[in-house]
């Protein structure tokens, strides 16, 4: 409520403010969370399109489907070339597709964040490249301690490869592994928070489907172990945290015991109904990296958190994200029924700093396509900087960067093409486009460990303002970053409710 003090405010209901929440609550203090999506476990399941589920199908996007949008903006935006975005109206849906000057960031809103819309591939980076990803945090403790906490809490799992070998939805994952071992690639298992059971049984069809029933983007309906039904659940179970949701943080600034922070309750349409100022001991900044990002550069840039560092807003990376599909000859078929979670990938990073996933295109008819999305090694970083004249903060991301990733992914797919005679399909992403190339799944950086904070997330030039989210990690971490973030967020919890609370 409008003057409430409380001990500790979390920004932000994706992986870092739940693992926040999560302990802080286990110690025994009272923590609150603002989250500016929904809380859909509220939502009744919808009438027409969709009857009878509470998301909507990739395949028909409605008003849940987008963040304040009035027309869809689909990754896949074509098929055979026939644009396939469509008019819905706009409300405060769970996948936001924010455009900045040089590419989309894809984001999930809602209690949950990130995990309500992702594929919930759980890829813990192999232990020799972690030295790059996280130079300044002790190895042995991540893979001893936090890694192995992070993937046990998140309720990570592994495909049966015997299932895996006949499941009629994964035939397009089987064609992945043929044509990268073929051309003498690594292709290997990717773990998954999707309950694999329940996988099975959807395949079976003794239960309700989501992940095949083209479930993914716009939310799951089964299946997947969100945060909502993992750490946010344990969280909840507490007693101690309480989330207010279309609840979103405009400002942060000093205050007599510690902090003032302004809040803009909204509606379903976006529109601001009030504004709200608590007094939080401590803030736990977990917006995602993008939100973090801007909340801090605002701050700093208005002079109401003068003392921030300059490394506040720098070091932001899209984990080298790009999309691509090859055109299989006709006695390749991948399947009309493909599941929407990905099982596997081809790991070409030491060779050719590519790491891709072997992805579905779940159209419920034969496309004889095979979907990737690779992370990318790239080195191309960019900066948020506040724009005073527009009152929002840019983004200074090139578009021609993204060549290197391109580059880095056709290590992989060039070879395959010409081993299987195969070439890259040019129908899906707009104009005659083989790569989709103006998106990120995988914001990180911005307020990044050990520059814009200490090594546990402290924010430098502030005592008990915290980042504890993607925002704090600095590189190309060489896989999906979920796990890694809720490894690190563990690590750092751990070690700030032992020293500073
Ligand atoms: P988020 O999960 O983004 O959570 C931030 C939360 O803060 C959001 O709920 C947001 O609404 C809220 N918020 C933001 N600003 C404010 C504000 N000012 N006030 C109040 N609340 C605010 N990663 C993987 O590892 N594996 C995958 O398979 C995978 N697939 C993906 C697929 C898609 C389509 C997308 C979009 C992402 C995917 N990711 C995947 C990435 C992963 O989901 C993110 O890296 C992760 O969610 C980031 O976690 P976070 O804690 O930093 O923030």
């Amino acid at each position: 409520a409008n003057g409430a003090t409380v001990p500790v405010l979390v920004i932000g209901t994706g992986y870092g403010g739940s693992v926040a929440a999560l302990r802080l609550a286990q110690a025994g203090i009272n923590v609150e969370m603002v989250e500016m999506g929904l809380d859909w476990s509220t939502l009744p399941p919808m009438t027409g399109v969709g009857e009878g589920n509470v998301f909507c199908r990739s395949s028909q996007p409605g008003a849940r489907a987008y963040w304040l949008r009035t027309k869809s903006k689909a990754p896949v935006s074509n098929f055979f070339s026939f644009p396939i975005d469509s008019e819905i109206s706009k409300f405060t849906g769970i996948l936001d597709a924010e455009e900045f000057a040089g590419i989309t960031v894809y984001q999930g809103r809602g209690v949950g964040g990130g995990s309500l819309v992702n594929g919930g591939m759980a890829v813990t980076p192999k232990r020799e490249r972690f030295a790059s990803i996280l130079p300044s945090v002790n190895a042995d403790e991540m893979y001893n301690t936090y890694y192995p906490r992070a993937n046990a809490n998140l309720g990570v799992g592994n495909i049966r490869q015997a299932w895996f070998d006949t499941a009629e939805c994964y035939q397009y994952s089987r064609v992945g592994r043929k044509h990268a071992q073929r051309s003498g690639f690594n292709w290997t298992f990717v773990p998954d928070v999707y309950d694999w059971n329940y996988m099975e049984a959807e395949q079976a069809g003794t239960v309700k489907r989501s992940a095949l029933d083209t479930q993914v983007l716009y939310g799951n309906d089964a299946g997947k172990k969100s945060l909502p039904k993992t750490y946010i659940a344990q969280a909840l179970a507490t007693g101690k945290v309480n989330i207010s949701t279309l609840h979103r943080v405009t400002n942060i600034t000093t205050a007599t015991g510690g902090y003032r922070v302004t809040i803009e309750e909204i509606n379903t349409s976006g529109d601001v109904v009030a504004t709200k100022n608590v007094t939080a001991g401590k803030v736990f900044c977990a917006a995602g990296s993008v939100g973090t990002s801007k909340l801090l550069v605002k701050m700093k840039a208005t002079g109401q958190l003068p003392n921030l560092n300059g490394e506040v807003g720098k070091g932001w990376g899209d984990n080298g994200n790009v999309m691509v599909a090859r055109a299989n000859h006709l006695w390749d078929p991948t399947g009309k029924l493909q599941s929407t979670i990905p099982c596997s990938g081809i790991d070409n990073w030491e060779a050719g700093g590519a790491f891709a996933e072997v992805t579905p295109l779940p159209v419920g008819i034969e496309t004889y396509a095979s979907m990737y999305l690779a992370v990318t090694n790239t080195q191309y970083r960019a900066q948020f900087t506040w724009n005073a004249s527009t009152g929002k903060v840019d983004l200074s991301w090139q578009t021609a960067w993204k060549q290197d990733s391109i580059n880095k992914a056709k290590t992989i797919f060039d070879k395959i093409n010409q081993k299987e005679g195969t070439i890259y399909r040019t129908d899906l992403f707009g104009g005659s486009k083989q790569w989709q190339d103006g998106l990120t799944y995988h914001p990180l950086g911005g307020v990044v460990i050990d520059k814009a904070t200490d090594n546990y997330g402290r924010v430098a030039g502030y005592t008990g303002l915290y980042a504890i989210d993607a925002s704090l990690l600095p590189n190309g971490i060489s896989c999906n970053p979920f796990v890694t973030i809720t490894a690190l967020a563990e690590r750092n919890i751990e070690k700030i409710i032992a020293t500073d609370l």
